[in-house]
């Protein structure tokens, strides 16, 4: 089963009063944008990402997305609807059997709704996530009030919207008529049944300065509940060879020797990746970036470490502080330590009281002790919101 995200993101809106798209706006340090598109490359059941960009927006997506693993854009056309069908166009060689059409500045959508969305697909060729209508409703004219409309029956529709991939590609190829507001319209009107799921308040699109500072408020407030403390340990070895740099902890440290390995072999970096994947029960490094899979082949680790924390990040978390040991004979690790814990605070986008650094050696004993390799063991706490304690009677 695979399953693509296409992240509609072709407005030329500027409602804002700013001069750059929406989209494309900084919320919190990162471009709305690009906060949306990671919370569908982080997911599990998402297999690739596919955005649909404005004619004019090409300089502003790559610097949005800077890093990230996505294909090229697809250029959206002049409605939301020709937009959609040019993605779905781009996608429709590649295998997929479903498809969550999204808005690109609904940037607040969680884990939690994309997978409700998935799991209702088994079951459902199309699925639309949709909060109550919670005030009363009225019909004006100008400002004047002409009538109550009962309210019993509606939701307001949200994205991201699931499908099967062929029924919602045909639906679009079939609408002729006037342009939809959405898929599920799309969809609705070749005929394909639609249900429900419970959508989310958070999920609420960016349009006007207010719902800016709304999405500030929301990332940066306390979650509100009771957060209960995780811990994980990580250990990794790298062999020690010449002729290769040697980078630790995300620098290039000066050296007769560097680390072998797939990566950059960042030793320092891929236990404290592990760590964090460990404190939050998601697996290992080699779960997530596969030394069989050539796309990591030299990448810089910072990448491992920068996803273990999107996943804290996406479950409403973060990362309280990590403490990392490297052993090794040499080089010596103190002069680089400032540095290298300013590095690790960059990449966990957290401060440096939160980063200890440690080195020792081994006493000329064992590996380490005759400069055979390099050893990295690392602890992460993170704060996560609580979860009842269940038990799992299987
Ligand atoms: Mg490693």
């Amino acid at each position: 089963m695979r399953t693509a995200a296409l992240i509609v993101a072709a407005g030329r809106g500027t409602r804002l009063g700013a001069d750059t798209p929406k989209q494309y706006l900084d919320l919190l340090g990162k471009p709305v944008l690009r906060r949306t598109i990671e919370a569908f490359l982080l997911h599990d059941e998402i297999d690739l990402v596919q955005s649909v960009i404005g004619a004019e927006h090409d300089d502003l997506y790559f610097d949005a997305t800077q890093g990230l693993d996505l294909p090229a854009p697809v250029t959206g056309g002049d409605t939301r609807q020709q937009s959609v069908a040019r993605g779905l166009a781009a996608l429709k060689d590649q295998g997929i059997d479903r498809v969550l059409i999204h808005d690109g500045a609904r940037a607040l959508v969680d884990a939690t709704l994309i997978t409700r969305v998935c799991h209702a697909l088994d079951d459902h060729p199309a699925v639309l996530p949709a909060v109550p209508v919670v005030d009363s409703l009225r019909r004006v004219t100008g400002d004047r009030v002409e009538g109550l409309v009962d309210r019993s029956g509606l939701v307001r529709a949200q994205t991201p919207q699931g499908f099967h991939f062929m029924t919602i590609l045909s639906a679009h190829e079939q609408a002729t008529g006037p342009d939809l507001s959405d898929d599920v319209a799309v969809a609705a009107a070749a005929g394909v049944p639609v249900v429900t799921v419970p959508g989310s308040d958070d999920n609420f699109k960016i349009t006007v300065m207010d719902d800016l500072r709304r999405a500030e408020d929301i990332l940066t407030r306390n979650t509100g509940g009771p957060m209960e403390t995780r811990t994980g340990s990580g250990f990794d070895v790298h062999r020690l060879v010449p002729g290769r740099p040697l980078m630790l902890c995300g620098l290039p440290i000066e050296h007769s020797h560097g680390l072998a390995g797939h990566s950059d072999a960042d030793v320092a970096l891929h236990a404290l990746t592990d760590a964090i994947l460990g404190a939050i029960a998601e697996g290992d490094i080699g779960d997530h970036f596969p030394p069989t899979d050539d796309r990591w082949r030299g990448v810089s680790s910072d990448i491992f470490l920068r996803y273990a924390v999107g996943l804290v990040r996406l479950r409403s978390g973060h990362v309280t502080s990590v403490d990392l040991t490297i052993i090794c004979e040499a080089p010596k690790i103190r002069p680089h330590r400032d540095a290298m814990r300013q590095r690790v605070a960059d990449i966990l986008e957290t401060s440096t009281n939160r980063v200890s650094i440690k080195a020792t050696t081994t006493e000329q004993l064992g590996f380490t002790g005759r400069a055979e390799g390099i050893a990295a063991q690392a602890i992460a706490t993170v704060a996560l919101p609580a979860e009842p304690v269940t038990l799992d009677v299987r």
